[in-house]
């Protein structure tokens, strides 16, 4: 005789553990849904708490300290004899924030009654979804399925990731022993960052980028400004190449680099050759043939405005999704998400979401750059303030860069804030509120900003926007 065992019952089901997945499983939690959240790691957060934003944020941290020794401590009168790096003592601690906020997860999900499922899940059909656990199948039914399973490193033709000499962010993010020679392929955020890293630790670092410019997205003057401060930190451009092989000799890689639009190969040696050429939606096992969900030609789910996939009861958030591959965007939308099915009226706005390199200046950006802008044939004003004229930044040694606010000309609303400089990762959510109430750049320049603080480079370039700049 056969039993039939009757499914788990849930109101969301939500695949993928990361910011997009935890979010939606916790805010659905909040809103009185009975909600799961399956992840196939052993440890929730995703690909931002495990492998990415929080791991390479400890370690450019930790690195920059260990630079600031050297360049910023002598200046300040303070005595570094004996400075040096502990690199396996460094990557502990990286480790061990990881596993504290990867532990914070399980902690929000009991506290908003989300059970947390470890275990590769498919799709077996609308409302259906198996997750194969180290205990065995369980089956589990679902009024709505969330896809928030991610993305994943994007190949690159040709080159075998082995996450020791040749690696991913993954790999880079966990190398035992400092490079001498780093080739990082890929003149992006993830490239840059980890290039910081391992540059500020000793490394010698070229990049390779097949765009004739580095951060393809960020704002042209920021971006040549971006790449004139790390050349002078030591760290080496070939723009416009591609890297067309690789091959290991005598404990070495030679890389043969060509001309993006094609002809001789250079060679180049390094000892770790880091790929960070971008990152693809991972849908992999996921089982949606079967359940009918329509992918796009880059295989990103298609979704509706209300992130309603071609079934009506499966949904999808994050990096699968169209968009910025970011946390924070991904996070927006698990809000949404969870409200739209909780039936209230969730929304993001995307011009308002803010993209930040954290790096040494750290580049901070958020809404419209000036070529879009010209682009759309706006009329704009731009206000800009140097660092350098900063007090803040003046006693903490941290003068480069600029802040750079658009403006529409007629209406006087900001189009967008462009910065790069110290800490002005933690400036842009003020850029970003600002987008988000609309408001005018005078709205910036007439409210009172604390003195001494780097965020009063933001009120004076505000106030460049009509001319009125006072201290500079
Ligand atoms: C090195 C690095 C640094 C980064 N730094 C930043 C940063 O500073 N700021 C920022 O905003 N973004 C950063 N990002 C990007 C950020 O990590 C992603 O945008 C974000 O994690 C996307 O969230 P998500 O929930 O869509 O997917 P993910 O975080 O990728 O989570 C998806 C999860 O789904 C799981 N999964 C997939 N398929 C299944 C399945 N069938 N069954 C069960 N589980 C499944 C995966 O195991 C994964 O854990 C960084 C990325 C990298 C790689």
């Amino acid at each position: 005789m056969k039993f039939s065992v009757m499914a788990d019952q849930f109101d969301v089901v939500v695949i993928g553990g990361g910011p997009g997945g935890y979010n939606c499983a916790i805010r659905a939690g909040q809103l009185g849904l009975k909600a799961a959240c399956i992840d196939q790691r052993s440890t929730f957060g995703g690909t931002c708490l495990n492998v990415g934003c929080i791991p390479s944020k400890t370690l450019l941290h930790a690195s920059e300290l260990y630079e600031d020794t050297k360049t910023k401590f002598p200046k300040m009168g303070i005595v570094t004899q004996g400075v040096a790096v502990d690199l396996a003592a460094m990557m502990a601690h990286k480790n061990k924030v990881v596993g504290e906020l990867t532990k914070g997860v399980e902690f929000l999900f009991k506290k908003n009654k989300v059970e947390g499922i470890v275990g590769a899940a498919t799709i077996s059909a609308p409302g259906k979804v198996s997750v194969a656990t180290k205990e065995g199948l369980r089956e589990l039914s679902a009024k709505h399925i969330v896809i928030a399973t991610g993305s994943d490193v994007a190949p690159l033709p040709g080159i075998t990731i082995d996450e020791k000499t040749i690696v991913s962010s993954t790999g880079a993010l966990a190398l035992s022993e400092v490079p001498g020679r780093l080739l990082v392929v890929g003149a992006g955020v993830i490239g840059l960052e980890m290039g910081s890293v391992w540059r500020r630790l000793g490394s010698e670092v070229k990049v390779v980028e097949f765009l004739d410019r580095i951060v393809p997205g960020v704002d042209a003057e920021v971006a040549k400004h971006f790449q004139r401060l790390l050349e002078r930190q030591g760290m080496s451009f070939t723009l416009s190449s591609k890297v067309v092989g690789v091959e290991k000799k005598g404990g070495e890689l030679i890389v043969a680099i060509e001309p993006a639009s094609g002809g001789k190969p250079q060679f180049v040696n390094a000892d770790v050759m880091l790929v960070a050429t971008g990152r693809r939606p991972y849908t992999d096992g996921l089982g949606l043939d079967q359940a009918d969900v329509t992918r796009d030609k880059q295989g990103r789910i298609v979704t509706d405005g209300d992130f309603r996939t071609s079934v009506d009861t499966i949904w999808a958030i994050g990096d699968v999704r169209e968009g910025a591959m970011l946390a924070h965007k991904a996070e927006d939308e698990a809000v949404a998400v969870a409200e739209i099915i909780a039936g209230r009226a969730g929304h993001v706005n995307y011009d308002a979401i803010a993209s930040v390199i954290y790096t040494y200046p750290e580049v901070a950006t958020v809404g419209k750059t000036e070529e879009e802008v010209k682009k759309a044939g706006i009329a704009y004003r731009v206000g800009k303030f140097p660092f350098a004229a900063n007090a803040r930044a003046k006693s903490n040694l941290t003068t480069e860069g600029f802040v750079k606010i658009i403006a529409d000309a007629k209406t006087d609303r900001v189009l967008g804030v462009h910065m790069i400089g110290p800490d002005v990762g933690n400036m842009i959510g003020e850029a970003s509120l600002a987008l988000e109430f609309s408001a005018a750049s005078e709205d910036i320049a007439r409210t009172s900003h604390a003195h001494p603080t780097l965020a009063e480079a933001i009120r004076q370039a505000a106030m460049g926007v009509t001319g009125w700049t006072m201290q500079m």
